[in-house]
């Protein structure tokens, strides 16, 4: 099966690729390069921006592209504070732009990467697919609409849609091949680890008066080799049963921002300094997910699931290459 992976040298787009690729897809990657890395990608591989419709149109007909995993996004919240009109003119008019190109060219299947951001501030811990979506930040916004968007394209046109709503990525691939590199780099882990290397005098606490045991706030980390299993999972799902389905994506467990510290120091031998700063505006104090419906349902079962052993497969990523894609 020949799959398109718009987004697919990002970080979490990069490491899909590769498994796809290990299970004998064919793939060919769709990617502005904005933020994805050219050195992330090794098949077949076309700059396009899904702003330009006809383009993504030429590329599923020529292609002959029988499904499609959607990574291309902006997914900072507090960039999306600012920018609104870019997050969801990118999130959600390229993403119809590709349903409309997958219309036109008859392709049936769609896997896209959601989030935890679509819930806001959770009422119940763990989080259920079935909990209220009251996003608070434009970013969660522009997933939910395009989840919404989703739905209405499979009721009239029959595309079928398989959303993945992730909890807090982490770690690199096994090979070392591919792994974390964002500019700027926002994410906990990677901060945290850079700060070990030394790269960074300190890592902040955003935020230290949180009603949570030790005052941070509380996510849910998972492998993104473990998110790229069930990306396959999903497709294959989707594909056999001609079903569309929703599908939260952690852990279950959850860690403060103080413990992935302490985890990390004990991973690295490193001391890691910390500096107390201000909350982050639109960071609910506990994230975890429930992901139950994707164990049960899918089989998926995270082999990863020890925050060590997640941190570690970061940690060899990061020494390896300090300055991420540049050394490579
Ligand atoms: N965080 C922090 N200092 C940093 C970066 C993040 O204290 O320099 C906190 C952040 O407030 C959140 C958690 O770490 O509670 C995870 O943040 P990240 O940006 O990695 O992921 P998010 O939860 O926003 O998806």
């Amino acid at each position: 099966m020949k799959v398109l992976v718009p987004g697919g040298a990002g970080y979490i787009g990069s490491h899909t690729v590769l498994e796809l690729i290990d299970r004998g897809y064919e793939v060919v990657v769709l990617d502005n390069l904005q933020k994805g890395h050219r050195k992330a990608v090794d098949c077949e591989f076309v700059q396009a921006d899904l702003l330009d419709k006809d383009k993504v149109s030429e590329i599923l007909k020529e292609h002959k592209v029988e499904a499609v995993i959607h990574f291309a996004a902006n997914s900072l919240v507090g960039e999306s504070m600012e920018r609104p009109d870019s997050y969801f003119r990118n999130n959600d008019v390229g993403g119809l732009n590709l349903l409309d190109a997958m219309k036109e060219n008859g392709v049936k299947y769609l896997v896209f990467s959601s989030t935890a951001a679509t819930y806001g501030e959770p009422e119940n811990i763990p989080i259920l697919e079935t909990d209220p979506t009251i996003p608070t930040n434009p970013y969660g916004e522009t997933k939910l609409v395009f989840e919404k968007i989703m739905k209405w394209y499979d009721k009239a046109f029959g595309i079928k849609h398989m959303i993945l709503r992730y909890f807090n990525v982490a770690g690199a691939h096994s090979s070392g091949r591919i792994g974390e590199d964002h500019d700027p780099e926002t994410h906990l882990i990677p901060l945290v680890l850079k700060t070990a290397l030394g790269i960074r005098e300190d890592i902040r606490l955003f935020g230290t008066d949180y009603d949570t045991e030790d005052g941070t706030c509380i996510r849910d980390y998972i492998h993104v080799t473990d998110l790229a299993d069930a990306h396959i999972l999903a497709l294959e799902n989707m594909v056999s049963k001609n079903r569309s389905n929703i599908y939260n994506l952690g852990n279950g467990n959850g860690f403060s921002v103080k413990q992935i510290i302490d985890a990390a120091r004990e991973v690295t031998g490193c001391s890691i300094k910390t500096v107390n700063t201000d909350r982050r505006p639109g960071d609910p104090p506990v994230l975890i997910a429930s992901s139950e419906k994707i164990q049960k349902e899918l089989e998926w079962s995270p082999k990863f699931n020890d925050i060590n052993t997640i941190i570690d497969s970061a940690w060899k990523w990061h020494k390896e290459n300090p300055k991420g894609f540049n050394d490579k």
